[in-house]
């Protein structure tokens, strides 16, 4: 094992950057060459059919058999000139990632041969036999398959010669199993109520759409060296490990000269990207060693999503191209930055206006303030559940550390901004008299300050910032589908909007005048959401006990947190906005928790296996070798003179046998706590279970190995450490 270490550290540190052939077209030549788009569509559909397909898309109406048969004949044929030779289904399960199931075109031609057909009846709709993914008990797998419907909205595209169709996953009743189903409706839900908040300031507004701008941060790791490391391998993170000598302390990796190798493998993802249509855009080293980003120009929210779930899997793949392994976990090294996936979120409407871009007329700032206060509103009532949306067993290990966010959702607002929300509060201003007075007059910039310029000091402990034109959510994970988060944040945000809708147009019924109207319910939203604003350091201390003053949600339980979903608050929100059933929400709780006990099991079941087999053995014949020696230095010498040479040896003995003595507790009382939790029958129970008493032993064996790694010979030592997986040159 040694050997087959030192060798692998010696070959990761002289790999070649590998050769990635730049085609000789700029990228405007080839972006999107692999996408149906409606460039695509309109040559390869008859007139007719692509009219009546982007008219059903724009207006979100189904399409007829008919005009599915006409699209699936022009797709195949593009799909088969482009080198197709399989299409499939292409969906996002509540497991995560994406699931597909290849099948390829052909079919018998009734002559002995085969000819390659796609039937619309194929393209709109599949019964992929996907039993095995969890449902949360709606979908008895005697009784009825789920199945998968073609969401015209998302483009088709071509990934290693498959046609991929992005579709829904829903069972027969009709409950979506998946994470696209919900975040249609929440888009949906987003764009009626935002509309009808819009039409107080622009009848012309038809929709509101929602956008995204995901930034992915990564970790590469040498392929060989991944390989020596069976938790990396198994469970996407180090389950054991001390923090190298040197690690992040002088900050010199981030925005640091990019490694050639990295380079490379960022070239050739950049150019899969930008073939699948992903307009990724930014690049640069992260804080950590080793870690990256990858960030995009924003999109339209589902486009967005399935943007960054494609990328994912590219991101996988490319990186074995380039004999490396790419990390997505939100924590795969102690001691040193997780990864995360800001979700940059704002809302627009159909004839351009950014609605949380501060404008130039008092009109234009007050509709800005009409939608950011709504978004307060939101997230305050519904922080718990913000929240929730991103808990999962590997971003427990990332929030809460001291370069995250903490548990806790509060928003960030910057000092201009807060200034105007409090002047309004008080209801006593300049800004105040000129934006509900005279609605026409152009407010000077000494009365609305430049919001852009927040850009500037922002603070990067806050969950959920506002940086000058959007919001910023940063508590998402970077192995996470960002859908968990967009489903919320823009039913809540709807809900918001509905009822402030609600709220000004019976105050107008009453008599009063537009801008009255809303601002006496801005006031109102301003005075009952302040808790939700702060500004200051999210990492300490103080905040905790103050976020709980407060009232907002301080659960540090993943398992618990998942609760959440089920508040009455939750569930009249997501039933009022056509999101999600009470039915479904339970059922995609049990999912969670479901997924919450399997991560953690087969973490513990890898971090035992590693400890008994790969750790004490290892600690144990270092052991008898200070044991020789000890033994070697009293024949040699007289009994005084003997225990002053052996002093050393014989404290590091002692010290080994206690660390591995704790191990070997440790792993009984794991293996114990994991017996008592699997017989719990219900799902949460069972995650409570092993976070309550699984997790903690985890902890105290994973302290004993990582004491053990500082003493052990160097030479002996099973798995590569941090310093040798860290340092890519
Ligand atoms: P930073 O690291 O400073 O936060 P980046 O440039 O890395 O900024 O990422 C910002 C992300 O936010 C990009 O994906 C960008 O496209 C996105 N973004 C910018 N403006 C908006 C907006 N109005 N709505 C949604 N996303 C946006
Ligand atoms: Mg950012």
């Amino acid at each position: 094992m040694s050997t087959l270490r030192f060798k692998s550290i010696e070959e990761a540190n002289s790999h070649k950057p590998v050769k990635v052939e730049m085609p000789a077209d700029r990228p405007e030549k080839y972006y999107g060459e692999m996408v149906f788009d409606r460039r695509k569509m309109f040559e390869y559909l008859p007139g007719e059919v692509f009219n009546t397909l982007i008219e059903a898309i724009d207006n979100k109406r189904p399409i007829s058999r008919q005009t599915a048969d006409a699209v699936a004949e022009g797709m195949k044929r593009w799909a088969i000139e482009n080198g197709a030779r399989h299409y499939t289904h292409w969906f996002h399960p509540l497991t995560g990632g994406t699931a597909e199931k290849h099948d390829a075109f052909i079919e018998h031609d009734g002559k002995g041969g085969v000819v390659e057909r796609f039937s619309g009846k194929v393209l709109v709709q599949q019964e992929p036999d996907a039993s095995s993914f969890p449902n949360g008990g709606i979908r008895n797998t005697f009784e009825a398959r789920g199945y998968s419907a073609w969401d015209i909205s998302s483009p088709a595209f071509i990934l290693d010669g498959t046609l991929c169709i992005p579709t829904v996953f829903i069972s027969y009743t009709g409950e979506s199993l998946d994470y696209k189903t919900p975040l249609l409706r929440a888009l949906n839900s987003v764009d009626r109520a935002g509309t009808r908040v819009a039409h107080l300031f622009d009848p012309e507004v038809k929709h509101v759409i929602s956008y995204l701008g995901w930034e992915q941060e990564y970790f590469l790791v040498d392929e060989a060296l991944y390989m020596a490391r069976p938790d990396l391998m198994l469970t996407g993170r180090t389950l054991m490990g001390h923090e190298s000598a040197k690690n992040q302390q002088l900050e010199d990796h981030y925005f640091g000269a990019i490694p050639g190798r990295v380079e490379a493998f960022m070239l050739d993802l950049e150019l899969e990207c930008h073939r699948l249509g992903i307009p990724a855009k930014t690049r640069h080293n992260e804080v950590a060693p080793n870690q990256f980003e990858l960030a995009p120009v924003f999109e339209e929210t589902n486009f967005a999503n399935d943007h960054n779930l494609l990328l994912m899997s590219l991101m996988d793949k490319v990186a074995r191209r380039h004999n490396f392994r790419v990390l997505l976990h939100e924590k795969p090294f102690n001691g040193i930055n997780g990864s995360g996936k800001h979700n940059n979120w704002s809302l627009g409407t159909d004839t351009g206006t950014m609605l949380f871009s501060p404008a130039k007329t008092a009109e234009g700032n007050l509709r800005f303030l009409t939608f950011t206060v709504a978004v307060m509103s939101a997230v305050h009532r519904h922080n718990a559940l913000v929240k929730a949306s991103i808990a999962s067993a590997t971003n427990a290990h990332r929030l809460g550390a001291n370069e995250a966010p903490p548990a806790i959702v509060s928003m960030f607002l910057g000092r201009e901004l807060s200034k105007i929300l409090d002047d309004i509060e008080k209801g006593n201003t300049e800004v105040l008299a000129t934006m509900a007075g005279k609605q026409k007059v152009n407010l000077d910039v000494a009365q609305i300050p430049q919001l852009s310029l927040d850009n500037t000091d922002r603070n990067r402990t806050s969950p959920f910032a506002f940086t000058g034109n959007r919001f910023e959510f940063r508590a998402v994970g970077s192995s996470a589908n960002s859908a968990a988060a967009m489903i919320v944040i823009n039913s809540a945000v709807a809900e918001a909007l509905d009822e402030l809708a609600d709220a000004v147009e019976k105050r107008m019924e009453e008599g009063a005048t537009r801008d009255d109207a809303i601002m006496s319910e801005l006031r109102r939203l301003i005075a009952q959401c302040r808790d939700i604003h702060f500004d200051g350091n999210g990492y300490s201390d103080e905040w905790k006990e103050e976020a709980a003053r407060r009232g907002l949600d301080t659960e540090a339980s993943v398992p618990l947190m998942y609760d959440a979903y089920l508040a009455p608050r939750s569930q009249e929100m997501f039933t009022r906005e056509g999101v999600l059933s009470p039915t479904e929400l339970l059922a995609r709780n049990e999912v969670k928790w479901e997924m919450y006990t399997k991560k953690v099991q087969i973490e513990s079941r890898v971090l035992g296996d590693l400890a008994v087999n790969h750790i004490l053995p290892v600690a144990i014949r270092y052991q008898n070798m200070l044991l020789d020696n000890v033994q070697k230095i009293n024949g040699l010498f007289d009994s005084d003179k003997a225990a002053v040479i052996a002093y050393q040896d014989l404290n590091s003995i002692e010290e080994l046998s206690d660390h591995v003595a704790a191990i070997k507790s440790g792993v009984e009382r794991m293996t114990a706590a994991r017996k008592v939790a699997n017989r719990i029958g219900e799902q949460r129970g069972k995650a409570i279970a092993y976070h309550d008493t699984v997790v903690p032993e985890m902890e105290e064996i994973r302290y004993h190995i990582d004491k053990l790694e500082l003493m052990v010979d160097n030479e002996m030592w099973p798995l590569p450490k941090y310093r040798e997986m860290l340092f890519i040159r």
